[in-house]
């Protein structure tokens, strides 16, 4: 299959006593065995219930209400996420696709052993003596950096540091090798230094394993670092799809295009140093303007803007969902 996931016009809302919040509302992409695909936006434009959305891990008010996730692992049998029995998501749920949270005390459990948490993981989903659980645990705790690993499975979430931690939910994440794992901007509350690391395992780990990674980020830096392809949401939609050398290179929408231009040290086209800031906030996903979401923060907005655009695809790997694409060069 040329595809490890799927998603085809993904939809996601959430019935609240305000209103529908439309979260995820009709989004598409594809991605290989082995790809990183950054996922950016502003926080509220989707990002992370698209994310659980494939988990399949969205609870009430929210439901997935169209739409389809294939999904296409190691077996090469094609399952459809969204009405899979959830039985057979238990299956799947932390083995062929797993997630890793932005903090890593949400995924770990304060109370029980790190060794006990990662060898349960696999012993769950593998037919494996304990002894080899704990053999698998130490060395994927090995590949993601923590010292002394062996002598560390019997210590508690709270006698690591933060940047400890999440390479743990990483490496729990990582023992059942997944063909999916969205990882929820894991790095964003780590230093500099403990980022880079772990961005460079994420790299070697999806050459090793064929892991594919969706990395939700507000960061493009780290989209530039890491990713093969970048799509970008606002306000529930894909805005613009592509690889990331296109998008950077010649961003189309000029939602992007201010993403990039907001990228500390980014050579911008504007006249003066200073970091670009996009004017205004996301909007309420409550109180949508009428059409183009971005149009009352858009430069380029004129009258066609109050008719919703439709995407226009440039190439199988590329398109982007806007009236009056940026024109290459031009100013913001
Ligand atoms: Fe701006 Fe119009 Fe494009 Fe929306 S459709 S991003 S308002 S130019
Ligand atoms: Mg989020």
């Amino acid at each position: 299959s040329p595809f490890v996931l799927q998603v085809e016009n993904l939809k996601t809302q959430f019935d609240t006593s305000a209103g529908v919040v439309r979260a995820v509302d009709g989004i598409s992409f594809s991605l290989k065995r082995g790809e990183v695909m950054g996922l950016v936006g502003e926080s509220g434009s989707g990002k992370s219930i698209t994310g659980y959305s494939i988990m399949r891990a969205i609870d009430k008010p929210g439901r997935i209400t169209e739409g389809h996730i294939k999904f296409c692992g190691r077996d090469n049998k094609i399952v459809d996420l969204v009405s899979l029995p959830e039985r057979q998501m238990r299956d799947l749920r932390g083995n062929r696709v797993a997630m890793i949270l932005q903090d890593p005390m949400m995924s770990l459990n304060p109370s029980l052993r790190i060794g006990t948490q990662l060898t349960e993981t696999y012993l769950a989903h593998k037919k494996v003596s304990k002894q080899e659980a704990r053999e698998r645990a130490i060395n994927v705790m090995q590949r993601v950096g923590i010292p002394d690993a062996e002598r560390r499975l019997s210590a508690y979430p709270h006698e690591f540091s933060g940047g400890m931690r999440q390479r743990i939910a990483i490496a729990i994440a990582l023992i059942n090798e997944p063909d999916v794992i969205i990882a929820d901007e894991p790095t964003t509350a780590l230093d500099v230094t403990t980022q880079a690391q772990i961005l460079f395992e994420v790299q070697k780990l999806s050459r090793e394993f064929g892991t594919a990674w969706i990395w939700i980020t507000h960061d493009l830096t780290v989209v530039a670092a890491l990713a093969q392809n970048v799509a970008v949401m606002y306000a529930g939609k894909i805005v613009e799809y592509g690889s990331v050398a296109s998008i950077l290179d010649r961003p189309l929408h000029p939602y992007t295009k201010g993403l990039i231009a907001s990228i500390p040290g980014h050579n911008s086209t504007l006249a003066n140093k200073r970091l670009y800031q996009i004017p205004g906030n996301a909007p309420s996903l409550l109180s949508l303007p009428r059409g183009c979401p971005f149009r009352p923060r858009c430069a380029y907005a004129d009258s066609t803007c109050l008719e919703t655009p439709a995407d226009t695809k440039l190439s199988e790997n590329r398109f982007y969902r806007c009236w009056h694409p940026v024109e290459t060069g031009a100013a913001l």
